[in-house]
């Protein structure tokens, strides 16, 4: 992986957040040459969806760490930056700092736009939340000619709608509490090749396949519902639509 100038920075609180949050976004770029660099906060240590087997707990860091390295091979992603503030804990830490390295990361890569999380976390996660503050902050200290745009992960209704069929699908009666948006800018629509490319980079975040992923596998219109469709909120951008590409404005 190299680091390059330019393009596109997306700026996540957990390993798995990128593939599962954001992976038709960053393929879409990677795939046309922009390059596309990541901001990780946590090592993802306390998430355990399903211990891998002859794991210890401690381990986790470092096999997600691992997981996260294998998922960016197959974005085709330049560069990522792993931090290692507390899962979990990030609200907690100094957020100043935090702002303060995601400003030092844009002012060095010179991305043309920002992807990051919105105020609602997608679920109300307490990292995706804070690392999304600590974002938007960061992009607005920017000068004003070198500020890049700003992009937010979003959860719209159809979306809402497929994370509710495949909980129950997966009998889980305590599905994600999301919260869908009204209006969102910009919904990038995956054919069924990046679909896969897409899964590909999941099904590397071994230790935290959820059930409900493994039961859509058998459903291929409900996976293209879920993973086929990315909505996402211009929050300050040149303009709030797709390039002929399917590549975010700032693209053209
Ligand atoms: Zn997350």
């Amino acid at each position: 992986m190299e680091e390059q100038k330019g393009g596109l920075l997306v700026v996540m609180a957990h390993p798995d957040d990128e593939s599962m949050g954001a992976g038709g976004l960053i393929l879409r770029h990677t795939r046309a040459g922009v390059a596309t660099n990541l901001i990780c906060a946590t090592y993802g240590e306390a998430g355990w969806m399903g211990k891998p087997p002859g794991a210890n707990r401690e381990d986790l860091a470092e096999i997600r760490a691992k997981e996260l390295e294998e998922a960016a091979a197959a974005l085709a992603l330049n560069g990522v930056e792993l931090w290692d503030y507390p899962d979990g804990g990030v609200p907690a830490a100094d957020q100043q700092q935090i702002t303060q390295r995601i400003w030092e990361h844009i002012t060095k890569l010179h991305p043309r736009a920002v992807v990051g999380w919105g105020p609602d976390g997608a679920y109300g996660h307490p990292d995706h939340i804070a690392m999304g503050v600590c974002t938007d902050a960061a992009v607005a200290a920017m000068t004003e000619g070198d500020r890049p745009a700003l992009y937010h992960l979003a959860v719209d209704q159809p979306l809402a709608q497929f994370y509710a069929q495949a909980a129950r699908l997966a009998g889980n009666s305590h599905p994600l509490p999301l919260q869908p948006q009204e209006k969102v800018d910009v919904v990038i629509e995956l054919d069924a090749d990046e679909v896969m490319m897409k899964l590909r980079a999941i099904d590397c975040h071994r230790s935290q396949l959820e059930d409900w992923r493994i039961a859509i596998r058998d459903h291929p219109q409900l996976m293209k519902e879920g993973y086929g469709r990315e909505p996402y909120i211009a929050v300050s951008s040149r303009t709030t639509g797709l390039t002929a590409a399917g590549l975010l404005g700032e693209f053209a």
